[in-house]
C-alpha cells in the first residue's frame, strides 16, 4: 500500500457498506470514495474498508490476502484482503467472508427487492471485523487513530470498541436517518449480543434494537451530511425517533456538508458526454441535449426545454410530486422530461404508464446507469429534486456543476446548496436555482413557473444563473478540512476520556 503521507497526518479507517466504483446504490458510495481521497490530499493516511462483494473483488487493483482473522462463531473463515481502488491510489481493505458477502447485485437486497434475511448477521460480522482492525491487527502493521463509521451497517463497531482502553477515536456519520437497521428482540437474541445492550443506554430502541442508534450513542463525535439536516434531525418531524438522542449530544453532533468529486463530475473532462463544455462555452451544452433526446427516444430539438430527474424512486425523493405535476407540465408543449431511477415498483409502473401515454414528451428508464446519469446532468436544462427530506443530496450539486439549473424543495442539504432566484440574488450573482416549500405539486409548479418565465423572457439572466452554479466551489477540499478538524476533536475527547478512566 502506498504511504506517501505527510508526517503528523492522522491514520483514518473509513468504513462503509458501499464505495464507488466498486459498488453503489446511492450517495454514500460517492462519499466513501471521494472523502478518503480528499483526506489523503490533505496529508491524512485515510484508508477505506468495505465488505468483499464479488463485484468489488473484481475491480480492486493489486488485490491480495493480508490476514486470516480467526473469528469465532462465524459461518466459514473470515479474512482481510487489501488493494487499491481502480481509479485512484486509495488503499482499500475488503472483508472477505463468502457466506455473508459473496452475493452479486444489490448489497442489501435480493433479486425480488426485499432485504437479505441475514442482514443483521452480515453487518454484525462487518462491525466485528471493523473493531478488530481498529484495535490493530498484528499482521497489518497499521492501526487507525480514528475509525470513521458510516450509516447503520457499521453502527455496532463503536459499540464493540467502547470498552477497550486502547481503542481509536470513533466518528459516526449518518447519511440518512430513515435507514436505521432496526430488528426485533428475537434477532437480538439470535445475534447473542451482550444482554446489557438491551437498554435505553444501549441499542434498544422502542422494544427493538437499532444498529444506527449504536453508532450514534457510542461514538466520540457524530455528524450528518449538511448543517440544515443536522438542525432538522433534532426535530420530531425529521428525527425518525432519534431526535431526542441527537439533541442530548449537543455540540458532539453537527452537520458537515458533502462535497462532490471534481474528477468524476467535470463537464470539461467527462467521457460520458457527447460534448465537453465549461462555463465559457455553454453553447456547446446543446449537443448533449440532442444526444440525451436521442438516447431517450424523444424528438431531437435543441429549442425544447428538457427537465431531468435521477434518483432512487422512493417516497423520500418526491417522485409522486413529479407524477402529480405531469398533466400541467406536459400541456405546456415544447417541454420534455427524462427520468432515470429504480426503487418502489408502483412508482416505477406509474412513470412507465405515463411515458407510454406521452411518448414524445416523457421518457423513463428504470435501472441504474452511471454514464447515462452523467448525460442527463449535462443534457437537461433543469433538474427536478422535490425531496420530502434530503440529508445532503448530490444530484443538485452535480447539476450546478453542469450548468443545469436545479429546482429543489427547501429542505436538508438542498436548502444549504441551492440559492433561490430573486431580483436581489440575480443582481448579486448568488442565485443558482429555484426553491419551494410545501411538499406538493402546486408548490413545485410555482417554482417551475418562475424558472420558465426567466428561461423564456430573460435569456441573459438565465445564462448568468447557469454560470453562477458552475462557479460555486462544491469540491471536497473545504469539507475534508472540516472532517480533519472533527477528527481532532474526537481524538481530544477520546484522550480526555482515557485520562479520566485511568485517574
Ligand atoms: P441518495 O444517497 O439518497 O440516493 P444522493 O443524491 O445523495 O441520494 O445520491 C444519489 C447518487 O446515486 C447520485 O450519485 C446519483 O447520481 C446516483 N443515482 C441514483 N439513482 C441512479 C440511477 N438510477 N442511475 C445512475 N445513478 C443514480
Amino acid at each position: 500500500m502506498p504511504l506517501s503521507i505527510a508526517p503528523g497526518g492522522q491514520a483514518v479507517l473509513f468504513a462503509s457498506s458501499e464505495a464507488h466504483p466498486l459498488i453503489k446504490t446511492g450517495g454514500l458510495a460517492d462519499v466513501a470514495a471521494s472523502l478518503p481521497a480528499a483526506l489523503r490530499e490533505l496529508g491524512q493516511d485515510a484508508r477505506l474498508i468495505i465488505p468483499a462483494y464479488p463485484q468489488a473483488k473484481r475491480l480492486v487493483r493489486e488485490l491480495r490476502v493480508l490476514s486470516e482473522l480467526g473469528l469465532k462463531n462465524t459461518q466459514g473463515p473470515v479474512s482481510l484482503l487489501g488493494g487499491l481502488l481502480p481509479d485512484r491510489d486509495l488503499p482499500v481493505y475488503l472483508v472477505e467472508a463468502p457466506a455473508y458477502f459473496c452475493r452479486e447485485g444489490n448489497p442489501y437486497t435480493d433479486v425480488s427487492g426485499g432485504d437479505w434475511g441475514d442482514n443483521p448477521e452480515r453487518f454484525l460480522l462487518f462491525a466485528r471485523v471493523l473493531a478488530r482492525v481498529a484495535l490493530g491487527l498484528p499482521t497489518l502493521d497499521w492501526r487507525p487513530d480514528v475509525l470513521h463509521c458510516n450509516d447503520w451497517q457499521t453502527g455496532l463497531a463503536p459499540v464493540f470498541l467502547n470498552s477497550y482502553e486502547e481503542r481509536p477515536a470513533t466518528v459516526f456519520t449518518v447519511h440518512n436517518l430513515a435507514y436505521q437497521g432496526v430488528f426485533d428482540r428475537a434477532t437480538f437474541d439470535r445475534l447473542a449480543l451482550p444482554p446489557a445492550l438491551w437498554s435505553i443506554g444501549g441499542i434498544e430502541f422502542h422494544q427493538r434494537m437499532s444498529f444506527l442508534k449504536g453508532g450514534i450513542a457510542f461514538s466520540d463525535r457524530i455528524n450528518t451530511v449538511s448543517p440544515n439536516y443536522a438542525d432538522e434531525a433534532r426535530t420530531a418531524q425529521y428525527g425518525c425517533g432519534l431526535d431526542g438522542l441527537l439533541r442530548q449530544l449537543g455540540s458532539r453532533f453537527r452537520g458537515i456538508l458533502n462535497g462532490i468529486d471534481y474528477r468524476t463530475w467535470d463537464p470539461l473532462q467527462d467521457v460520458s458526454l457527447a460534448q465537453n463544455y465549461d462555463r465559457d462555452s455553454l453553447e456547446l451544452k446543446a449537443t448533449n441535449k440532442l444526444a440525451l433526446q436521442h438516447h431517450f427516444d424523444l424528438p431531437e430539438d435543441e429549442h425544447c426545454l428538457v427537465l431531468g430527474h435521477i434518483g432512487r424512486l422512493v417516497e423520500q425523493k418526491g417522485v409522486d410530486l413529479i407524477l402529480d405535476l405531469l398533466p400541467r407540465l406536459l400541456e405546456q408543449g415544447n417541454i420534455q422530461l427524462v427520468v432515470q431511477g429504480e426503487g418502489d415498483r408502483a412508482l416505477e409502473q406509474r412513470l412507465l404508464d405515463q411515458a407510454t401515454q406521452h411518448p414524445s414528451q416523457l421518457s423513463v428508464r428504470i435501472g441504474y446507469d452511471e454514464a447515462r446519469a452523467h448525460l442527463i446532468e449535462a443534457g437537461s436544462d433543469l433538474f427536478l429534486m422535490p425531496s420530502r427530506f434530503e440529508p445532503c443530496g448530490l444530484n443538485q450539486m452535480y447539476s450546478l456543476r453542469y450548468g443545469t439549473v436545479p429546482i429543489v424543495r427547501r429542505t436538508g442539504g438542498l436548502a444549504d446548496t441551492v440559492v433561490d432566484t430573486t431580483a436581489d440574488s440575480l443582481a448579486s450573482q448568488e442565485a443558482t436555482g429555484f426553491l419551494f416549500d410545501e411538499a406538493n405539486a402546486e408548490a413545485l409548479w410555482g417554482a417551475l413557473e418562475r424558472a420558465l418565465r426567466l428561461y423564456h423572457q430573460e435569456p441573459a439572466n438565465w445564462r448568468q444563473l447557469m454560470q453562477n452554479g458552475m462557479t460555486k466551489d462544491l469540491s471536497w477540499e473545504a469539507s475534508a478540512k472540516r472532517y480533519q478538524a472533527f477528527y481532532e476533536e474526537a481524538l481530544q475527547s477520546r484522550s480526555e476520556q482515557a485520562a479520566a478512566l485511568s485517574a
